[in-house]
């Protein structure tokens, strides 16, 4: 975006209050070298626009187009999963179950659980991405249907992951909310169809995907007619294996405080083992962050998929959560 400023303007005066507005300015000059405005550098902080007119030699301002503005008309706007909100300033909510559904006795007492430690979402995967071909996937449609029963009977929403265009009806008929998963963050025929369903979805942030790619699949979801997005950071690939991913709150704080959008942190696969979850679900609250996710399991010794990240019902509990 740029701003042009008045004739008789003073230029490092405007540069001086633009700065103390967290502006990052370059400046534009005509030929005789004379500045006549200032373009400001995306890395900014967010922007007052009516403080911005005011301030004294600004003639105009203008706006750059956005590539997503569906995204950016949900700024400031809650998204409703039920009687569940996720809203930027909001009570943060927590999301918890199992890494996958195991059996239908594992998610009935998971969920008891989960909603005793003060989660209003029941997680779990029916249908798993796995990196190896040879790892358990899921209990498919047959799981989707212990986790409804689960969630109903203990007064949760479900969340889960749809993996392919094939299952988004079924998935649909089953969760309250959508997942996307990381892996297919940019799978935009599985956004496509998934945004049509007309539900909340949870938008997993690409492992190597920058915010403009995030937020341009949220762009698709809702261009399809998904009725909100909530992004969830989960951790971006890093260099360093001693935690799984790289857990970027940076990026959290950058949605929440300047595009004004609901972030959950997903600690369990930012970084990979549980004694650290806890000082990560901190952080990303005092980031700014309007939810949780985490992996928890009744005996995480022997889950069948991602024990190594998951709490056990207790250390949820100690979490402290309010529903
Ligand atoms: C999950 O939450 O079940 C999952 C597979 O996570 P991610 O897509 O972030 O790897
Ligand atoms: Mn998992």
């Amino acid at each position: 975006m740029w701003i042009r400023l008045e004739n008789e303007a003073d230029a490092s005066v405007v540069a001086a209050q633009l700065q103390g507005m967290g502006l990052w300015t370059r400046a534009l000059e005509d030929d005789q070298g004379e500045t006549t405005g200032f373009a400001v550098e995306p890395f900014s902080a967010a922007i007052d626009w009516e403080r911005l007119r005011q301030v004294e030699g600004v003639a105009e301002v203008q706006r750059p187009r956005s590539a997503h503005p569906r995204v950016d008309a949900q700024s400031g706007q809650p998204v409703a999963v039920g009687d569940v909100v996720f809203a930027v300033g909001g009570q943060p909510i927590l999301v918890a179950g199992p890494c996958a559904i195991e059996s239908a006795e594992q998610v009935d007492a998971i969920a008891a659980s989960v909603a005793a430690a003060g989660a209003s979402i029941l997680r779990g995967g029916a249908f798993k991405p796995r990196s190896s071909p040879y790892s358990f996937s899921g209990h498919g449609a047959e799981a989707l249907g212990w986790m409804r029963k689960a969630a109903d009977r203990h007064g949760l929403a479900v969340v889960t992951e749809v993996m392919s265009e094939a299952e988004v009806e079924l998935v649909s008929a089953h969760a309250d909310m959508l997942q996307i998963g990381s892996r297919n963050m940019q799978n935009f025929a599985l956004l496509r169809a998934v945004g049509a369903m007309g539900k909340p979805i949870l938008l997993k942030r690409g492992m190597a995907s920058t915010v403009e790619e995030w937020l341009l699949a949220g762009e698709h979801l809702l261009a399809a007619g998904a009725a909100g997005v909530v992004f969830c950071e989960r951790g971006i690939s890093g260099f360093d294996p001693h935690t799984r991913n790289l857990l970027d709150l940076g990026a959290v704080a950058l949605l929440t405080s300047v595009h004004r959008l609901p972030v959950v942190v997903d600690p369990s696969h930012a970084v990979g083992r549980r004694d650290l979850i806890p000082a990560l679900a901190k952080a990303a609250v005092a980031a700014g962050a309007s939810g949780l996710m985490i992996e928890a399991h009744g005996d995480p010794s022997t889950a069948l998929s991602d024990g190594a990240q998951a709490l056990s019902p207790d250390a949820l509990y100690e979490l402290g959560f309010k529903r």
